[in-house]
C-alpha cells in the first residue's frame, strides 16, 4: 500500500500513550492483535466464494467455503473474524455434498475489530479438514468495498464496485481467519449484472456465456499461491484492457484507458528490471486496475493486479514510483509478509527501500535522489507530530485502529535503516542477501523478530561488528531516527531552495523562476518548504504564471493548495473545492481538511465542503476525515 503521510493525528498519539503509560499486559511478537481468530486450533487453507453483486440493494450475496484444518483435536470452537456481516446459515459440507447445520453465534462487536464468529465444530483428530459453509450477505456500509453510483465514475453509466481489505477489511466481506498470518489459495465465482466486467486479484477463469435467470453473467477466478486475507480483492465496473507487454497490461474505464496506456509504458521494464534486482516474479501476470478518482490509497499491491488511484496520472512519467511501489510488494509483502500490523515495515520499509532502486535503475540517481529527500522531509514531519512510542519500527498497535497507526515510520524509517545495511556491507552483498530471504521466507508470513534472527545469520555474522546490537535495536525498538543514519543530501534540490529564498525575499521576480523545467518533485519541494506566511501579491503572480489551481498533476495541486490555505488565498478556493469533491485519495484529502480546520474561516469552509465531498469517499477516507472536521458550535 501507499499510504500517507501523517497529519495531526493526536488522537492517535495521545492514545499510543495511554496505552504505554497504563502499563498494558506485555505484548508477544508474532500475535495478531488485530483478529479474533484461534489460529493455534484451526487454520484456513482455502477459501471458495460465490458471490453476487446487487448494486441496488448495495451488498454481496452468496457464500463462502472455508476449507478448515483441525491443529488441535480437542478444540471445539471455531473462530472466525466478521464486520457487520449478515450471516444466515453455517453448515458442513460433506463429503457427497451433504450439508450438515452447525450452530454458530456473532459475539459482542470490539472497537475497531468487528465481531467474532462462533462456530461449534464436531470432534476430529487433529490433522483433518473440513468444509465450512457460511451463507451470507455484506451491508451497504462494510468497510472493505466501496460501491460507486453511476455518477462517481469516470464514465457516468454504469456503476462500480471495488474493494480494499487491508489492513483488516476483509472481514467486512468475507467471514475469515483476517489476519496475516494465516495465508490462503482462493477461488471465486463473482456474479455481477449484464455489461459489467469482474476482476480480481487472481488468475481470471471462463466467464458464462449467457446471464443467469436473474441477469447475472459469472466470472471465475483462481489464485494458487497461498497469500494473507488482505490481498482478496475484487472489482466489478464498465472496464476496457489494453496489454502492455508479454505479461503486463492495464484495466481502466474505457474513458481512462489511452491515457493510462501512455503514463504506464514502462511496465514491462519496471517488471523486467525487479526480477533483474530481487529475482523471479512468481505470480504469472502483473496487471493494473486504475480505479476511479475516489479510491483511498495510492496503490494496493493486490497480487496479479495491484489497484492504483488514477491520481498518479500526470502525463509526464513523473509519478510512476507508486507503481514501482505496488510492484515492488510482489517481493516484500506479497511473498515475504508481515505477521502481524506491528511488523508492517518488513512490508513498507522493504518495499520503499526497492521502489528507490526500481525508480535508480530506470530513471537515474537524480529523480531517485530527489524522493529519497521528499520521503524524508516526509518522515520527519511525522516524528514531530507523533508520541516516541510511535516511532518505533516495530510498533505496538494494540487498541488502534491499524489504518490510523499508518505513518511515514515503517516507510521511510523503515528504508533508512536498509540504507544503512547497504552503507555497511556495500550493495551487493545486500542485494544477495535480500534475494536470499525471499527465496528463504517465500509465501511466509514473518515477524519483525525472525527478520532479525535471519538478518544475524545471513548476513551480520558475515563481517562481525560491521553492525553491532546496540545499533539494531536503536533501529528496532527505539525512537527517532537513529543519529548514525546514512541520510539522503538535500544537494539535490540546492537550486530549488536558492530560487526558493531569492524569489519570496524579492531579489528574484516570478517570471524569472526558472521553474519551465521543474520536474514534479522539484515543484513539491519548491512549494512544500515556503515561508509560513506569504503576501497575497506573491501568490497572486504565482496563480498567474503557473495556474498551480489548475494543475492536472494532483501532487503539485495538493502542495499548492496548502500553501494556499495557509495564508487564506481565497481565489484557489473554488479550485480546491472541486478537488476534494473529486478526489478520496486520503493522502491527499486529509492534510487538506486539517489545514483548513485550524482557522474559524476555514472550518467552516472544511465543514461545507466536506458536506458535499464525504458520500463520495471511501469509508476509509470517512473515517479519517470524520476524525478532523467536528460540526461547528
Ligand atoms: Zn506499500
Amino acid at each position: 500500500m501507499r499510504a500517507s503521510p501523517l497529519v495531526a493525528l493526536a488522537g492517535v498519539a495521545a492514545l499510543l500513550h495511554v496505552v504505554v503509560a497504563s502499563g498494558a499486559e506485555q505484548l508477544r511478537p508474532g500475535v495478531d492483535y488485530h483478529s479474533f481468530a484461534n489460529v493455534a486450533q484451526f487454520r484456513v487453507r482455502s477459501v471458495d466464494l460465490d458471490l453476487a453483486v446487487d448494486f441496488d440493494a448495495r451488498r454481496l450475496t452468496g457464500h463462502v467455503d472455508l476449507n478448515v484444518a483441525r491443529l488441535d483435536k480437542n478444540a471445539r470452537r471455531l473462530v472466525l473474524d466478521t464486520r457487520a456481516l449478515d450471516i444466515s446459515s453455517v453448515s458442513l459440507i460433506e463429503k457427497g455434498a451433504r450439508s450438515t447445520p452447525l450452530t454458530f453465534k456473532l459475539g459482542p462487536a470490539r472497537e475497531f475489530l468487528g465481531k467474532p464468529l462462533n462456530i461449534d465444530m464436531p470432534a476430529g483428530p487433529a490433522g483433518t479438514s473440513s468444509v465450512v459453509r457460511i451463507e451470507y450477505r455484506t451491508q451497504p456500509q462494510a468497510s472493505g468495498l466501496q460501491l460507486l453510483t453511476p455518477a462517481q465514475t469516470a464514465g457516468k453509466k454504469h456503476p462500480y464496485l471495488f474493494s480494499q481489505s487491508q489492513a483488516i477489511h476483509a472481514r467486512s466481506w468475507i467471514p475469515l481467519q483476517d489476519t496475516p498470518q494465516v495465508r490462503v489459495t482462493y477461488r471465486a465465482t463473482i456474479r455481477v449484472p449484464s455489461g459489467l466486467i469482474a476482476v480480481m486479484s487472481a488468475a481470471h477463469g471462463p466467464v458464462d456465456a449467457k446471464p443467469d435467470e436473474r441477469g447475472l453473467t459469472a466470472y471465475r477466478f483462481e489464485m494458487t499461491e497461498a497469500i494473507p486475507s488482505y490481498l482478496i480483492a475484487v472489482a466489478v465496473g464498465d472496464l476496457a484492457f489494453r496489454p502492455l507487454g508479454p505479461r503486463t497490461g492495464v484495466y481502466t474505464e474505457p474513458s481512462v484507458l489511452e491515457a493510462a496506456a501512455k503514463e504506464f509504458v514502462d511496465l514491462e521494464s519496471m517488471v523486467s528490471t525487479c526480477e533483474k534486482l530481487f529475482g523471479p516474479y512468481r505470480w504469472g501476470r502483473y496487471d493494473l486496475l486504475i480505479l476511479p478518482p475516489s479510491a483511498p490509497y495510492g496503490g494496493m499491491e493486490n497480487p496479479r493486479l495491484s489497484f492504483i488511484t488514477p491520481t498518479v496520472i500526470a502525463g509526464d512519467r513523473s509519478l510512476v514510483s507508486l507503481i514501482a511501489h505496488e510492484l515492488a510488494h510482489s517481493w516484500s509483502g506479497n511473498l515475504v509478509t508481515n505477521a502481524t500490523w506491528r511488523d508492517f515495515w518488513l512490508n513498507e520499509g522493504f518495499t520503499v527501500y526497492l521502489e528507490r532502486r526500481i525508480v535508480e535503475a530506470l530513471y537515474g540517481q537524480r529523480r531517485e535522489q530527489m524522493e529519497d529527500e521528499l520521503g524524508l522531509q516526509s518522515l520527519r514531519r511525522d516524528l514531530a507530530d507523533l508520541e516516541p512510542p510511535a516511532h518505533h519500527l516495530a510498533i505496538d498497535l494494540r487498541g488502534q485502529d491499524p489504518d490510523e497507526g499508518v505513518t511515514q515510520v515503517p516507510y521511510e524509517k523503515g528504508k533508512l535503516f536498509l540504507q544503512f545495511i547497504e552503507s555497511r556491507f556495500g550493495r551487493e552483498t545486500l542485494d544477495t542477501f535480500l534475494r536470499g530471504y525471499f527465496d528463504h521466507f517465500a509465501f511466509q508470513s514473518i515477524d519483525t523478530e525472525q527478520f532479525l534472527d535471519y538478518l544475524r545469520t545471513n548476513l551480520l555474522a558475515k563481517k562481525p561488528g560491521a553492525i553491532s546490537e546496540q545499533e539494531i535495536h536503536a533501529w528496532v525498538y527505539e525512537p527517532g531516527i537513529p543519529g548514525f543514519a546514512v541520510l539522503p543530501s538535500a544537494d539535490v534540490f540546492a537550486s530549488i531552495d536558492r530560487a526558493r529564498t531569492a524569489w519570496s525575499s524579492g531579489s528574484m521576480s516570478t517570471e524569472h523562476l526558472p521553474a519551465s523545467g521543474w520536474s514534479t518533485q522539484e515543484w513539491q519541494h519548491f512549494l512544500d518548504n515556503m515561508p509560513a506566511t506569504l503576501p497575497r501579491t506573491k501568490l497572486d503572480e504565482l496563480e498567474k504564471a503557473f495556474s498551480l489551481s489548475q494543475s492536472g498533476n494532483a501532487e503539485i495541486a495538493f502542495s499548492w493548495f496548502r500553501v494556499a490555505i495557509r495564508n487564506d488565498y481565497t481565489p484557489a478556493y473554488p479550485a480546491l473545492e472541486r478537488y476534494l469533491t473529486t478526489i478520496g485519495r486520503r493522502k491527499l484529502v486529509r492534510p487538506l481538511y486539517d489545514d483548513l480546520m485550524k482557522s474559524a474561516r476555514g472550518s467552516e469552509l472544511a465543514r461545507s465542503i466536506y458536506a458535499k465531498a464525504r458520500p463520495g469517499y471511501h469509508p476509509i477516507t470517512q473515517t479519517a476525515v470524520d476524525a478532523i472536521v467536528k460540526p461547528g458550535k
